[in-house]
């Protein structure tokens, strides 16, 4: 099961801070990391969000 993440993400491409519903992953070093999609240009978003 994965968790979900709401929240502000940065899109690096409209520059802007957006609101996107995302999914947590952790990576190799245990970094908990939500996975978004900007809604408005459809860019994948990353935000960190520290050790599990
Ligand atoms: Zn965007």
């Amino acid at each position: 099961m994965s968790d979900k993440y709401e929240g502000d993400f940065y899109c690096v491409k409209c520059k802007e801070k957006r609101t996107a519903e995302g999914e947590i992953v952790v990576n190799a070093k245990g970094t908990r990391m939500a996975k978004g999609k900007c809604p408005v240009c459809g860019t994948n978003l990353n935000r960190i969000l520290g050790k599990a």
